[in-house]
């Protein structure tokens, strides 16, 4: 009929590599586009997943949909995240090897979301016991334990992810989840102490004020109106409609129970959520000495009823110095602005620390009590590639995080895939890509990249500043490609950058950073007599995150960035020791709204997630691939030929056999260990698939 639209015109192609025309940036976002008007938010580029977020629910995660997609074959459904966690989950059961799947996009994305559906999936398909409901019960309630404490609303997405997760789901040897193990990366303590405009604190200080009875309310000595509380109203916009902070505290305290939280734990760690909120009300003025003495000392008595700590220390602790002189100790009084340094460091401390401690505590019930552990699948949700008005130190990073997770998708899939057919002798026209490792070494390398640089003047208390450190970034690293100073961004008659900014050029695009406080959040100091007092508290929770070897000045304490390359280092090494899924999520429009899709916007993160440049590698390559002996003896019976046996070279046999099921011989390629098919017909993409 004229004018009438295919099936395909309308909804395009679930997977990319299908496309027809010649693979350029528009036919890529057509495709994309015209899916997502259609509610297919999901399409793939052979094995990898990409999703656009919908901003809203048309049920594509009930029930029937997880038994749709369980036990089916890979490519037999339309693209879901469900085929990918059946897909790894099965894997994992007949090669008995470990899985991750990687998550990642821009903030608003959609990764949490996922991340948690998947862990719904692999929770509800598995098999259980009675026993093993209690495990699926904790690994699931996890998360909105975890969310309140570490997700906040920021200008991008109103439940973001202000600390990087990776979470294992272990499973025992009939394949069941038995366990979880949790590492948390760096969370935005600064977000404790201010926010931006348009954004929140951490979610439990509102789900508390809003949710929590009246006896623990005035147990807590708190008021249940935010606005009273300085740390709570500096975005202006505490209350959000889109957020139901009271529902959202009944489903944390039932899932404190559930995770094996006592009374004594729960009210230890409310009593240190409650210290943060009065801490953040503690005024200061001046006395005749210019020294620093706390106004009204109605907060501070509630602070020392919570944590157990003595007033008189703790008034002291806020408005003094102690300072180590040739084994003498000097008490210095601080002046009113040094004090306000001092409580938010505090605050901030105890906040952090007690996240950390949370995360253990949530290991401590989710560990597999019944080993030997066997497999598992990882899930990584990582906050994402984040560009603010002002970007400071947890932006950095934060997209210094996501470049290494760029980093390892190149080195597992773009190059291992281009390694993988120069070695086996396939003739193969290189595909060019943007390999971000220069920018990774800018940052992290060893005396020369960024973080070396801002170690060494962290190293020089009181000589070195903000713009003795920038100084030191134009000396050394001034003439780098992905740097830019202020001389050379005005030479290059770019935007203009603040006498306090560097530019770095990310692979997802430039981001111009205020370096005003890069050097004390990489300290991260606090003053030794509050530790003394933190050490010394009654709240065992507070004990437990404060140890007294921390007072030796003669260990000097590895600075933030130092620490987070490390755990960054051991991330990598954790994930490249398994077998990965992607899932590149997209945010369609920043207005946070269903239907919309913004071009420009999504263009960019196509970009930027290298997805033509994936796609170009899948499309020229091989989709399947096996090894001559597995792959024989698992199709031999295909073939006449080569059933019962095979006696000659197993290459022979392949060949034989791949010619006889009808492969013309541009479908496939014998490469010298490994048979490499093009598009293969379902009767091979069985779950090897996979394999690389
Ligand atoms: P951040 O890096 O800031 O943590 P994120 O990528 O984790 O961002 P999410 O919190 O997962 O982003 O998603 C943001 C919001 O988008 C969710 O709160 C939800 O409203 C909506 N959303 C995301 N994924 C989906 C989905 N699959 N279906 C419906 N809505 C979704
Ligand atoms: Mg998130």
């Amino acid at each position: 009929m004229e004018g009438a639209l295919t099936a395909r015109d309308r909804v395009g192609v679930q997977d990319f590599v299908l496309l027809d025309s010649f693979t350029s940036d528009e036919s890529f976002l057509d495709n994309l586009r015209k899916r997502f008007k259609e509610n297919l938010i999901y399409t793939y580029i052979g094995t990898l997943l990409v999703s656009v977020n919908p901003y809203k629910d048309f049920g594509l995660y009930t029930q029937n949909q997880m038994e749709l997609y369980h036990g089916v074959n890979f490519f037999e459904l339309p693209p879901h995240i469900y085929a990918i966690a059946d897909n790894a989950y099965r894997v994992m059961c007949t090669e008995r090897n470990n899985h991750f799947i990687l998550i990642s996009g821009e903030s608003g994305a959609g990764k949490t979301e996922t991340s948690k559906k998947i862990l719904q999936y692999l929770a509800m398909v598995c098999p259980t016991t009675q026993k093993l409901q209690v495990v699926r019960d904790r690994l699931l309630l996890s998360n909105p334990v975890l969310e309140a404490f570490g997700n906040a609303k920021t200008v991008h997405n109103d439940n973001s992810s202000r600390f990087g997760k990776y979470m294992d789901i272990q499973f025992d040897y009939k394949d069941a989840p038995a366990g979880g193990h949790i590492l948390s990366y760096l969370i935005e303590k600064s977000r404790v102490v201010h926010q931006n405009q348009g954004e929140r604190n951490f979610h439990i200080f509102y789900q508390l004020l809003e949710g929590a009875d009246d006896k623990l309310m005035s147990w807590l000595g708190l008021e249940r109106n935010s606005q009273k509380y300085s740390y709570l109203i500096q975005g202006r916009c505490a209350k959000v409609s889109s957020i139901d902070d009271k529902n959202n505290w009944k489903t944390v305290r039932k899932a404190f129970s559930v995770i094996d939280f006592s009374e004594a734990d729960f009210e230890h760690l409310f009593g240190i959520i409650a210290s943060v909120l009065h801490l953040g009300n503690i005024q200061f003025s001046e006395d005749n000495h210019g020294r620093a003495i706390i106004t009204d000392g109605s907060q501070i008595r509630w602070i020392s009823k919570l944590l157990g700590v003595p007033l008189s220390i703790l008034q002291e602790a806020l408005t003094h110095r102690k300072i180590e002189a040739r084994s003498e100790e000097l008490l210095t009084p601080l002046d009113v602005e040094l004090s306000y340094y001092a409580r938010d460091a505090v605050a901030k401390a105890i906040y952090g620390r007690t996240f950390n401690w949370l995360v253990n505590k949530i290991n401590g019930s989710l560990a597999n009590k019944d080993p030997p552990k066997t497999n598992v699948i990882g899930l990584l949700d990582i906050y994402g590639f984040e560009v603010l008005e002002t970007n400071s130190f947890e932006q950095f990073c934060i997209n210094y995080c996501n470049e290494k997770l760029q980093q390892l998708f190149i080195e597992m899939t773009l190059k291992a895939e281009q390694e993988e057919y120069e070695m086996e002798g396939i003739e193969w026209e290189p595909v060019q890509f943007f390999n971000n490792k220069i920018i990774c070494d800018l940052v992290e390398q060893k005396h020369k990249g960024i973080i070396s640089i801002m170690d060494e003047e962290c190293l020089r208390p009181g000589e070195a500043t903000d713009l003795s450190f920038l100084a030191k970034l134009e000396e050394k690293v001034g003439d780098h490609p992905h740097f830019l100073t202020r001389k050379l961004a005005d030479q290059a008659a770019r935007k203009t950058i603040d006498w306090v900014d560097f530019r770095l050029i990310h692979y997802a695009g430039e981001v111009t950073y205020c370096a005003v406080g890069f050097l004390e959040k990489n300290n991260d100091l606090l003053y030794r007599n509050l530790k003394e007092v933190l050490i010394k508290s009654k709240n065992y929770i507070l004990r437990d995150c404060f140890h007294s070897s921390e007072l030796d000045n003669r260990k000097r304490p590895e600075t933030v960035t130092t620490q987070f390359k490390h755990s960054l280092a051991s991330l990598i090494e954790i994930l490249m020791a398994k077998e990965p899924a992607y899932i590149r999520c997209i945010k369609p429009n920043s207005a946070k709204q269903p239907g919309k899709f913004d071009d420009v916007l999504v263009q960019h993160q196509v970009k930027y997630l290298g997805l033509m440049e994936h796609l170009r590698v899948r499309r020229a390559g091989f989709a399947y691939r096996r090894k001559y002996e597995l792959f024989l003896q698992r199709y031999k019976a295909l073939c006449p030929d080569t059933w019962p046996h095979w006696r000659g070279p197993p290459e022979k046999g392949v060949e034989r056999l791949v010619k006889y099921v009808g492969y013309k011989p541009e479908e496939y390629k014998m490469g010298r260990t490994k048979l490499f098919i093009r598009f293969p017909r379902t009767l091979f993409a069985t779950v090897d698939a996979f394999e690389v």
